[in-house]
């Protein structure tokens, strides 16, 4: 029976779950019709409970015209080794799921797929013990490190898993620009009421990007108060910034003094280890068969951040489906060597591109890289970045960051927003027509 199922589960699975699942599991007998299986964790357990017994079921019926009952026992001696283990999507109750979507918490950022590695082990660590236990020990908790670390991929897995140990958790996450807006907004509507309901109301308020509250002093005294109000009724706060509280210029003292109540870590950049985990960790989600030298390449082509070496592995796996080819080191050499030279060849710096779009409105470079939002300054602003990830091979945090530091999410909307102008904007069209050409002059 053994082999018959092997052998249909070969061909049924992926490679790397019949890996994951069907090579580490062992036939021990088969008694009165009790088929009884070895595995090494109850993760094992139960995914093959879940998923796989309805085959044994079947076969065993075929082959011996009993039915047959599977009985999965664990292999008490192995020690899980996490890293190795094929993670199973955890079981979340819909309530989980839908809270989560309510929250605007990303599903993909949860502590399963987050990789453990040296520069953020501290990080990880302070977040699982946050999520188990919020308000009560490291309260506020802050984040600090560069672009594309996992700052907010571990601020959402504290969200998710705050939602799972308790579903009916109130959990809001905000960027630090979402927060300034709402409270703008709330006193041009006067709904400052609902707007101090909202944010005072939650058991676990994430605001991701701090540094932005620089230079917002209304925002600061607001947000001076919804601190207070979380901490004194022992709500957590999670916050990042790309520094230190006390290197943010313009943050206002009592803040700054408020945010070292609790726990600041940094997050560095991952070592060569800990990518290759993270690649293969990715390309495991994604069931690519990518041999290790090839992941370690990849990995030592890209060593500080970690948004661009999952791009780089999507842009592997687009140019092996493009070209009908395996995964190999040559190919990926290949595909990333025509990313360079494109980038090479066509010279445009996303400066270059500001001082066009400046001297074509005729407003400053400091103001177009700025937080103005009168009308003149806004759409040359989205045009640029919307040029900018059109015609250059930059990626969204760095074209943010070439823009004073603005987050990815408003390059993608900026873009979406003159994309959508194209369409039906003959005005615009010719403006940007003609700023294609200044460049290519
Ligand atoms: P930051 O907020 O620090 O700029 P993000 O949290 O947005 O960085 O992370 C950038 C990308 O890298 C995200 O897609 C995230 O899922 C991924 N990432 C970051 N750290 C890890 C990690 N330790 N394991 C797996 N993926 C990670
Ligand atoms: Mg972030």
């Amino acid at each position: 029976i053994w082999n018959e199922l092997v052998a249909i589960y070969r061909d049924s699975l992926t490679a790397p779950s019949f890996n994951a699942w069907i090579e580490q599991a062992t036939p021990i007998s088969l008694i009165n019709n009790d088929l009884t299986i070895e595995v090494p964790s109850a993760l094992h357990k139960e995914y093959w409970e879940k998923n796989l017994s309805t085959k044994i079921v079947e076969t065993g019926f075929k082959l011996t015209g009993s039915e047959i009952t599977p009985i999965f026992t664990i292999k008490n001696d192995i020690i899980e080794d996490i890293s190795a283990q094929p993670k199973m999507e955890p079981i979340i109750s819909d309530i989980t799921k839908e809270n989560s979507k309510k929250a605007l918490l990303n599903p993909k950022y949860t502590f399963d797929t987050f990789v453990i590695g040296k520069g953020n082990q501290m990080a990880h660590a302070a977040a699982l013990v946050v999520a188990d236990d919020p308000g009560s020990t490291y309260n506020p908790l802050f984040f600090y490190g560069g672009v594309g670390l996992g700052k907010t991929h571990l601020m959402h897995a504290i969200g998710h898993q705050m939602l799972i140990n308790n579903p009916n958790a109130k959990v809001k996450y905000v960027s630090s620009e979402t927060f300034a807006n709402d409270f703008i907004n709330s006193i041009q509507n006067r709904t400052s009421e609902s707007f101090r309901q909202e944010y005072r109301n939650v058991d676990l308020l994430l605001v991701d990007d701090i540094q932005f509250f620089a230079d917002k002093e209304g925002t600061q005294e607001e947000f001076f108060h919804t601190f207070n109000s979380l901490y004194n009724d022992g709500r957590q706060i999670v916050l990042t910034s790309d520094r230190l509280p006390n290197e943010i210029p313009k943050l206002q003292e009592r803040l700054v003094s408020r945010f070292a109540w609790g726990l600041s870590v940094d997050i560095t950049p991952p070592d060569l280890e800990t990518r290759i985990a993270i690649l293969r960790k990715k390309a495991n989600a994604e069931h690519l068969e990518i041999p290790d030298d090839t992941l370690s390449y990849i990995a030592g082509q890209i060593d500080s951040n970690i948004r661009e070496l999952e791009g780089a592995l999507v842009r592997v796996q687009a140019f092996a489906t493009m070209k009908n080819e395996d995964i190999t080191t040559s190919l990926a050499a290949d595909s990333l060597k025509t990313l360079r030279s494109v980038g090479a060849n066509n010279q445009l710096s996303i400066l270059s591109i500001q001082e066009k779009v400046c001297e074509y409105y005729h407003i400053q470079l400091k103001d177009l890289k700025g937080k103005k939002r009168v009308k003149t300054i806004v759409l040359p602003r989205q045009i640029a970045m919307y040029l900018s990830r059109e015609l250059t091979d930059n990626s969204l945090p760095k074209i943010g960051a070439e823009f004073g530091g603005k987050d990815h999410t408003t390059v993608i909307h900026s873009h979406e927003k003159i994309q959508q102008l194209l369409e039906t904007d003959t005005s615009i069209q010719k403006e940007i027509n003609d700023i294609k050409n200044g460049l290519s002059n």
